[in-house]
């Protein structure tokens, strides 16, 4: 007995780096809810309730509206490996680190991939977007709209609408924005919008929302029921290869979240509580009152951290309001400061990828935390730290100006 572990007892911990976040206690509540067998009638109704729910929160008249069991990334790779069959032609927007997952993603699916590079810090330009797809002309163009490394939202209206115009589908993650940001996926013209739901959904990790729209779910059905060996040698065709995943063969999940109730995997029925219980919460305060909250967390971030003498990273015009990063000030361990907030104040704040490893922090205010108390108290902890590490900030100047934000 003396080898067991502990209870799971740690102190409760602020999460105010790029998610996970901590979660809405009404979501930890549905969690603890008893099972229920995935084909008992009151099951499939709390799948028909998400997927209703989640078309709202997807701002959508799709049918397939669901969830993919598993992390984000689960919804990212349903998508790619369901629309994308070897030899497809997709384009990829790669401006952030997450695009360079999509990509990495498609090549597993053996697409010939063509990339959009994008800037960090920046957006990219529509007309980059409609040259690539006007010289590939690809099955599918795959875009992330927030992307949390470079905190960057990407303008996803005008690439919906070159994607119509040239008859390719639109792929888009929204995992970093969903429920905080607008996410309008029909305006978009969006074929396909997955999500997860520890950003501003406010909820643990490990349920991908996603909606998709009629003609992407005929592309999809009619790879269905091609088997192996009728494919011809490099069918450049999708119909003409079987979808490459089991688990995340969406015209398998399709049918049973329809009707058909067909057997797939066994629904993870914890995480659609959870889910559920995260568009209800979402719906309940409105999308609007929600997006504006969370502008206005935002906003106070950033006004704290200029008050304290600190740069705000990015093309402020495109901005994510729920994640900001900031540049470290010469001098001062990144590493250090964020340890530091841990250790003496239990406050999670994050750090950065690729090209500004080292180089900025990356503060959230998402979810529950999309609230002044969260922000004011993060402010005060990172300049107690920044003085103690040597910065000379003016004591209370970042949440003197965060707090006039609310006021
Ligand atoms: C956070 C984030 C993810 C996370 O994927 P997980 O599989 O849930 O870790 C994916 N895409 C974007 C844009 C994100 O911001």
């Amino acid at each position: 007995m003396t080898d067991t572990f502990k209870d799971l007892d740690h102190p409760p911990r602020l999460l105010m780096g790029p998610g996970p976040i901590n979660v809405h206690p009404r979501v930890l509540r549905a969690m603890s809810v008893q099972l229920l067998g995935q084909f008992d009638p009151e099951f499939t109704g709390y799948m028909n309730e998400t997927m209703a729910l989640y078309r709202q929160v997807f701002q959508t008249q799709n049918r397939w509206t669901f969830l993919v069991d598993g992390t984000s990334r689960a919804g990212i790779e349903a998508a790619l490996v369901s629309v994308l069959a070897p030899g497809d032609d997709v384009v990829v927007v790669n401006a952030g680190r997450f695009g360079l997952l999509l990509s990495e993603i498609a090549e597993r699916c053996d697409a010939r991939v063509t990339l959009v590079e994008g800037e960090w810090g920046k957006v990219i330009d529509p007309q980059a977007v409609e040259d690539a797809v006007a010289r590939v002309k690809p099955r599918l163009v795959a875009c992330v709209h927030g992307d949390t490394s470079t905190t960057m939202a990407q303008p996803i209206e005008a690439i919906g609408e070159i994607c119509r115009r040239h008859d390719a589908l639109l792929y888009v993650d929204a995992t970093a924005t969903l429920a905080g940001m607008p996410c309008p996926v029909d305006q978009w013209q969006a074929d396909i919008v997955t999500a997860g739901l520890q950003k501003c959904l406010g909820g643990p990790s490990g349920s991908a929302p996603i909606t998709i729209s009629d003609r992407a779910a005929e592309h999809i059905a009619g790879r269905k029921h091609v088997e192996r060996g009728i494919a011809t040698a490099g069918a450049v065709s999708g119909a003409g290869r079987r979808i490459a995943s089991n688990y995340f063969d969406l015209a398998m999940i399709m049918d049973y979240w329809s009707d058909k109730r067909l057997n797939h995997h066994t629904e993870a029925a914890s995480m659609l509580y959870a889910a559920r219980e995260c568009a209800r919460v979402a719906l309940e305060e409105g999308l609007d009152a929600r997006f504006a909250r969370h502008a206005s967390a935002g906003a106070a971030v950033v006004a704290g951290v200029e008050a304290m003498g600190l740069s705000v990273y990015g093309d402020p015009a495109h901005k994510m309001t729920n994640v900001t990063g900031i540049w470290i000030p010469a001098g001062i361990d990144g590493d250090r400061v964020r340890a530091r907030m841990r250790t003496e104040f239990e406050i999670e704040i994050g750090t950065a990828f690729g090209p500004l490893t080292g180089k900025i922090w990356r503060i959230g205010a998402m979810g529950v935390n999309a609230r002044k108390h969260a922000v004011l108290t993060t402010l005060a902890a990172l300049e107690a730290v920044l003085r103690w590490e040597g910065f000379s900030a003016t004591p209370g100047a970042g949440v003197d100006a965060a707090a006039k934000v609310y006021s």
